[in-house]
């Protein structure tokens, strides 16, 4: 991650289409577009790479998670059972529906933990929304299970982990429906950007016209066309759409330089004894966007991130204490406030999370520390921020106690 910092002629090319032709809508204009579709065509290739039978791109990662929901038919009243440790968009996206997100722990893996997605489900859970944080995944085995005994959808938010696999599948293409963002930092970007992926075909058909103020695409006149049930503009712009055309088709090569990049740094901090790396379920593979360890315990996690910062090493975030990514900073779902009232199916159903107990999630996010793999580091450049994170790390063990 990110995408951007290897931008170059294959983007270029792929925008000047765009440009030279002046069609920036996906759909229609037929007679202008000089053959040139980014958007279906980056939905061909997405769908390719992600080995399932359909892509639907959206304007956004958020909008992602909001229309793979809603293809599905989530809505009012409806519980979705989303971790404690991810971003924002995974209760706006419930909430925008007006269904209701149920927060769970989250395990040594930084995502939803099988035992307490099991106690939380009740007779309204719909679904179960495992978030792959920082390159890796849950148990989706384990998760899988759950969902098909108690009959619910499985939607995988792959949004920081295009790439990573779990038992050979790509990440996304496990579940019912899989999330992808290409916003400005992730590793396939196009600026603003996202994608749902599915085998289903009913859900691949509501996404596209749900993504479109419920066109239904048939025929080539859009005034004439029907519009089966409401929707929204989610879609995306084919500059976008040219931008992240070019990136998909370097997913490869960026994958291979994050792995590099990754081993080098983990094979340095493997030297030192206190420190402990992220668990990976049995049969997945990370995307390698982040290196994720754990320190002894959350004072040593915080001196290491403070002196980390300080020695100029950048891009290793402490979540713990972050305002986007961990429930503690979530004042505005926690006191429910939005501009105007909540439906009275999220108020009644909504736990009263100032009060809940997520010392799991408290313990794993509190030790842990998160950096960020770039795709524009020389050899030379990873094997010198190696030595000094380690030899940081090594001075705050030494002296925190
Ligand atoms: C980036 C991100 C999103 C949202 O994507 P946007 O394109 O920024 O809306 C959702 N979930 C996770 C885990 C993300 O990292």
């Amino acid at each position: 991650m990110p995408g951007f910092e290897l931008f170059g002629d294959k983007e270029r090319a792929h925008v000047q289409d765009v440009i030279d032709s002046g069609v920036l809508m996906r759909y229609g204009f037929d007679n202008m577009r000089k053959g040139h579709y980014k958007a279906l065509e980056l939905e061909r290739v997405l769908a390719e790479k992600m080995q399932v039978r359909h892509a639907q791109l959206v304007s956004s990662g958020t909008a992602a998670l909001t229309v793979a929901l809603a293809s599905a038919g989530i809505g009012a009243g409806d519980e979705v059972i989303m971790p404690t440790f991810t971003f924002v968009a995974s209760f706006e996206s419930i909430l925008a529906l007006g269904a209701v997100p149920i927060l769970v722990d989250v395990d040594a893996t930084l995502t939803l933990s099988p035992e307490a997605v099991e106690r939380a489900v009740t007779g309204r859970t719909r679904a179960v929304m495992p978030v792959h944080m920082c390159g890796s995944m849950a148990d989706l085995r384990a998760l899988k299970s759950i969902c098909d005994k108690h009959g619910l959808l499985l939607v995988e938010d792959a949004c920081q982990a295009i790439g990573g696999t779990y038992e050979g599948k790509p990440l996304g293409s496990y579940g019912d429906l899989g999330c992808f963002s290409f916003d400005y930092v992730k590793t396939v970007t196009c600026g603003e950007g996202g994608a749902v992926v599915t085998n289903n075909d009913q859900y691949k058909l509501n996404a596209d016209h749900y993504s479109d103020h419920g066109h239904d695409h048939v025929g080539s006149d859009r005034g004439a066309e029907g519009h089966p049930f409401l929707g929204y503009n989610f879609r995306i712009s084919e500059l976008h759409a040219a931008v992240g055309l070019a990136q998909i088709q370097r997913l490869d090569e960026f994958l291979s330089i994050q792995q590099k990049n990754y081993r080098i740094l983990r094979e340095a901090l493997s030297e030192l004894p206190d420190i402990t790396f992220r668990e990976v379920p049995k049969g997945g593979e990370e995307s390698y966007a982040f290196l994720n360890f754990f320190l002894p315990d959350a004072d040593k996690a915080k001196a290491v991130h403070t002196a980390l910062g300080k020695a100029g090493i950048d891009g290793c975030f402490y979540w713990y204490d972050n305002n986007w990514h961990f429930y503690r900073k979530w004042e505005h779902l926690i006191g429910k406030k939005s501009l105007g009232k909540w439906p009275a199916e999220v108020l009644q159903g909504l736990p009263d999370y100032s009060r809940a107990d997520f010392s799991m999630s408290d313990h794993w996010v509190g030790r842990n520390i998160s950096c960020l793999i770039k795709l524009s580091w020389s050899g030379q450049d990873v094997r010198a921020r190696a030595q000094k994170m380690v030899q940081v790390i090594r001075e705050v063990l030494q002296t925190v106690s």
